[in-house]
């Protein structure tokens, strides 16, 4: 038996520019063609919005990459509804019983993950769901498990990085970088963990616990005679998007007792994807409150300039992607230096990621980039070890 799972492509912009009618009708005629591909013995039901299952037996996976054309070919045909001539497209997630699940949720969770498999690679396809998915779906459960703990067990630590003027070598800044060891899965890296926290949600408490433990450090270093720095803290889209954030920062800044213009949110390109004008509104809101943000590993995300410009950041953050290889790579030397000039008149700072030597910094002093944060300098600290060496640098 064989569950497949179909996603429509790009369905809401139907609804959302012709309206819910013409996008109903569609699914009325597109669940006739999609009924006449299929033998009697098969099922297809409407899990709900654009979202079709099919539960298709005797068919193995010979047969299935089949079928599912059959379905891809059948929706692509152009379709008049009322006006308008509609050409529509889909995304197939293949599960095969039983080696992808035993049960019906098991399986169609497969298929899910198979599906979006396609409409990753490009949509209008089909991909199966494999091993490689399976493993990771085991591994995101078990991380979501163990996160759910990881906090009140105090498997959870910061660690700060120094950012440092290119001009005068001072400290200027910090970022709090969340670390996680755990007993038996050992020490799982934040670009691994972080997707599963978020997926689950459970990026809001994590968050908001490094959000406060990283301002009361800042606060803590100032009170010990540190020079005063800026506290960068990474932001996850999820918790850019809680309508409680503006709130929730200043009330951690009050009860802290830090002025706001020692915190600075590190915002990833993807805030900004699904709704832009929301996500200016959210910006502005941070920026009033006198809350300082920057664009994280900048240049790799799908960035629109034009929003750029709109946005409230101060400071862009060259991704380490580019920085590694300026010194021997022309067209790295000529990405960085055109966000350099770029952000310079936009009246934006830049901060270099991942600096580890001599001849990087050269490079990017030469270009006039403001700041540095990498090996070269200092890697990451214990709070401890980050006031200690601070001083040793004064
Ligand atoms: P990021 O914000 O771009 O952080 C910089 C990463 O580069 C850190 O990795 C840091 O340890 C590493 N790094 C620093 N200097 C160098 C260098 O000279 N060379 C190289 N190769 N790497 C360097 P880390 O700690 O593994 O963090 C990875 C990512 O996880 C971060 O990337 C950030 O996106 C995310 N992350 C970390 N902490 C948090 C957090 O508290 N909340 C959220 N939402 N994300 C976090
Ligand atoms: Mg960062
Ligand atoms: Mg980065």
């Amino acid at each position: 038996m064989t569950l497949m799972f179909l996603d429509l492509d790009h369905f809401k912009d139907i609804n959302y520019t012709l309206g819910h009618s013409v996008g109903d009708a569609l699914l009325v005629e597109l669940a006739k063609r999609l009924r006449l591909v299929l033998r009697e013995e098969d099922m297809v039901s409407r899990l709900g919005g654009d979202e079709f299952i099919f539960l298709l037996y005797g068919v193995d996976a010979q047969e299935a990459p089949h079928v599912a054309q059959k379905l891809l070919d059948v929706i692509a045909e152009p379709c008049q509804i009322e006006q308008y001539d509609l050409n529509v497209t889909g995304s197939i997630g293949i599960a095969l019983y039983p080696g992808d699940g035993v049960d019906l949720e098991t399986l169609s969770k497969s298929a899910d993950s198979a599906m979006y498999r396609a409409k990753h690679e490009g949509r209008h396809g089909y991909s199966f769901f494999t091993a490689e998915m399976q493993i990771r779906s085991a591994r995101h459960l078990t991380l979501v498990n163990a996160l759910r703990q990881a906090i009140e067990r105090d498997q959870m630590q910061i660690y700060y990085q120094p950012q440092v003027s290119v001009r005068d070598g001072r400290i200027v800044g910090a970022e709090a970088l969340l670390h996680w060891s755990h007993p038996v899965l050992g020490s799982v890296s934040p670009t691994e963990f972080i997707p599963s926290a978020e997926e689950s949600g459970l990026i809001l408490p994590i968050g908001e616990w490094v959000l406060r433990h990283a301002i009361r450090q800042a606060k803590s270093w100032m009170q010990n005679g540190l020079a005063p720095l800026v506290m960068a803290v990474n932001l996850s889209v999820v918790q850019f998007r809680h309508p409680d954030l503006p709130n929730l920062i200043t009330r951690i800044l009050d009860e802290e007792g830090l002025l706001p213009e020692y915190l600075e949110l590190e915002l990833t390109e993807g805030v900004a994807m699904h709704d832009p004008q929301k996500a200016i509104a959210v910006m502005n809101k941070l920026h009033e409150r006198g809350v300082r943000m920057s664009i994280d590993d900048f240049g790799t995300g799908f960035s629109s300039l034009s929003h750029l410009k709109k946005f409230k950041v101060y400071k862009l953050k060259i991704d380490q992607s580019f920085v590694r290889d300026i010194s021997s790579d022309p067209e790295d030397r000529a990405i960085v230096g055109a966000i350099i000039n770029m952000a310079k008149s936009l009246g934006l700072q830049t901060i270099a990621e991942g600096v580890e030597t001599v001849g990087q910094l050269t490079f990017l002093r030469e270009q006039g980039c403001d700041e540095l944060q990498g090996y070269y300098y200092c890697k990451p600290l214990l709070a401890d070890q980050f006031e200690e060496f601070a001083r040793s640098k004064v």
